[in-house]
Order: structure tokens, then C-alpha cells, then sequence
């Protein structure tokens, strides 16, 4: 089967600078980075990693073509990303000497997909397939929607959080992702619990403690605790985990054997600075001996 994901693109742009600069202050960086990013992009890797078929569905600027050319050697098919009129989806990041640091976000292309371009991939899609999305990209609810209509596997990963845009997704989904701030976030805006959602499947990161899945069916709720691992770098720590997760689950696994599968990708993820460009392989996850 094939996971379609919905998702952002992002150079995330790393300065290293002796001090965060204040108002109307110049400052030379001591050292420059660019990696891939972005929410999408990381769990495409991280899916394709998995041995998935994920097809990327976004889009970069003219000064993108690297990121795409990137997400195609990490195995991710990258048909359905577009070149727009705009400017690939960036994070400038500057990050002090004690390791603080200023992020300016600028969506960009990512927010300017069409209809068409969308209708265009999902027409692709088979009953069973999987439609991933995110929050950093427009065309969610209109995804949702015609993802549902053709009997794919409806998986949401409710970050960047937004109430409003959850709430109008929900009886879409089949499959509902979020870490344990995000999950405060939509029972402060519901007044539902994650358990009293109206999702077959809801899964909560805990960070360090794992996660819980809720299952709706049967009512139950299960605790997966997570790899005891030092921590170096949690960036995209989630994002490997949902990746992983969506690809356990579209290769027929079920749920707690594909959570038990992202839990440990996750916490080798942790371990690794960086983001999408070494979120971890199959052959690390199973050779991971804790
Ligand atoms: P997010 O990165 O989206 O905020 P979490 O912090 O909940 O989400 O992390 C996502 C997953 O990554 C967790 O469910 C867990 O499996 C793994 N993880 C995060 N931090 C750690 C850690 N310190 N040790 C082991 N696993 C971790």
C-alpha cells in the first residue's frame, strides 16, 4: 500500500552566533548549516525509511530543488512535490554559545498549494492507502475530505497545534497524533479528553515516558513506555515516531506492534542531532538493543 502525505518542505537554515541579536544589531555568524526539515518532509524520510511507499504531496521554490532531489535519495517518491512562484519553506535559526535560540519561520510555498495539484495526487490513491497531513501546509480539511471519500486510511498529526483546525477534521479521522501539550490543548478547546475523542485511534507522545493509544472500538487504553536512551537533540523526535507509526500500520501491523516499532525509531532519534537527514533506518531499529 502507499502512505500520501500532505506536509511541509523546510530548509531549516542553522547560525551559530555569539549572542542572540537584539534591535537593530548586525552580527556575523561563526558557523553555517542547512539541513531538510520541515514536519512533512521529516515524516516522509522517516516513512520511507521504514520501507513504506510514501509519496510526498507539497511544494519548494525555484531555490528548493535540493530538498526535493534529497527526499528522492531518501527513498521518498517526490512526483507530486510542485515548484511554485514562491520561496521554499524556511527556519532561519540562530543559536547562542549557551545553545539558546531565535527561530524565524516563514511558510512559504508550503501554504500555497492548490486543488488541483492536490486532486491530482489522491487521484492516485487506492482504497487502503494511507492520507497523512499536518498542520504546516494549507489544503488539510479539503485532503481530509477526499481522502475519506476514497476509503484511505485518514491519519492526522495535529502540529503545529490549532484548535480551529483540528476541530474541523476530526470526524475525518481515522487516526489522530499528539504529544501530551497538544493533547491539553484540544481538551482546554473540546472539553474531550483524548480517550472521549471521536477517533477510532488516538495516540498521545510522552516524551521520555513513550505514549498511550486509545481505541475507541474497544474502548481500552494501552501505555508503551519508551527506550531509556540519553538524550542529545528531540527535534523531530515526533515526527519519526508518526512516520514510523503510519508505516508499520499501512504494511498490515497492528497497532501495538507498530507503536512498539516508532517508540524505539523515536528514541534512537533522540540520540542524533539533527533532523530529517538522519532520522534512523529499519536495520537501526532492529539492531537497537535495549
Ligand atoms: P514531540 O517531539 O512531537 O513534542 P514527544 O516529545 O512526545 O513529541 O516525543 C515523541 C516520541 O519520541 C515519544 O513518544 C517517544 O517515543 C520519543 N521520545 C521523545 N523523547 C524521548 C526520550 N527522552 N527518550 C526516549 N524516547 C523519547
Amino acid at each position: 500500500m502507499t502512505i500520501f502525505n500532505l506536509g511541509s518542505i523546510n530548509a531549516d537554515l542553522f547560525y551559530r552566533v555569539p549572542h542572540l541579536p537584539g534591535p537593530g544589531e548586525t552580527l556575523a555568524a561563526t558557523a553555517f548549516s542547512r539541513g531538510l526539515g520541515g514536519k512533512g518532509a521529516n515524516m516522509s524520510v522517516a516513512a520511507a525509511r521504514a520501507a513504506a511507499r510514501c509519496v510526498h504531496v507539497g511544494a519548494v521554490g525555484a531555490d528548493g530543488r535540493w530538498a526535493v532531489e534529497r527526499l528522492t535519495e531518501y527513498g521518498v517518491d517526490t512526483r507530486h512535490i510542485v515548484t511554485l512562484d514562491e520561496a521554499t519553506g524556511h527556519a532561519i535559526i540562530a543559536v547562542d554559545e549557551g545553545g539558546e535560540n531565535a527561530i524565524i519561520l516563514h511558510p512559504g510555498a508550503n501554504r500555497a498549494l492548490s486543488e488541483t495539484h492536490l486532486a491530482a495526487a489522491l487521484a492516485e490513491a487506492r482504497d487502503g492507502d494511507t492520507f497523512l497531513f499536518q498542520n504546516e501546509t494549507n489544503m488539510q480539511r479539503e485532503g481530509a475530505e477526499r481522502a475519506s471519500a476514497r476509503g484511505m486510511r485518514v491519519a492526522y498529526a495535529a502540529a503545529p497545534f490549532d484548535a480551529a483546525a483540528v476541530q474541523s477534521v476530526l470526524p475525518l479521522l481515522d487516526l489522530l497524533v499528539l504529544n501530551a501539550v497538544e493533547a491539553a490543548q484540544l481538551q482546554a478547546a473540546t472539553g474531550l479528553a483524548p480517550e472521549a475523542l471521536p477517533v477510532r485511534d488516538v495516540v498521545v507522545t510522552l516524551g521520555a515516558e513513550g505514549c498511550r493509544w486509545h481505541n475507541t472500538d474497544s474502548g481500552e487504553s494501552r501505555d508503551f513506555p519508551a527506550p531509556k536512551v540519553e538524550p542529545v537533540d528531540t527535534t523531530g523526535a515526533g515526527d519519526t515516531f508518526t512516520g514510523y507509526l503510519l508505516a508499520g500500520l499501512d504494511r498490515g501491523m497492528p497497532m501495538p506492534q507498530a507503536i512498539s516499532q516508532a517508540i524505539r525509531a523515536a528514541a534512537i532519534m533522540v540520540t542524533r542531532q539533527g533532523t530529517a537527514d538522519v532520522i534512523p533506518d529499519l536495520k537501526d531499529v532492529q539492531d537497537l538493543s535495549l
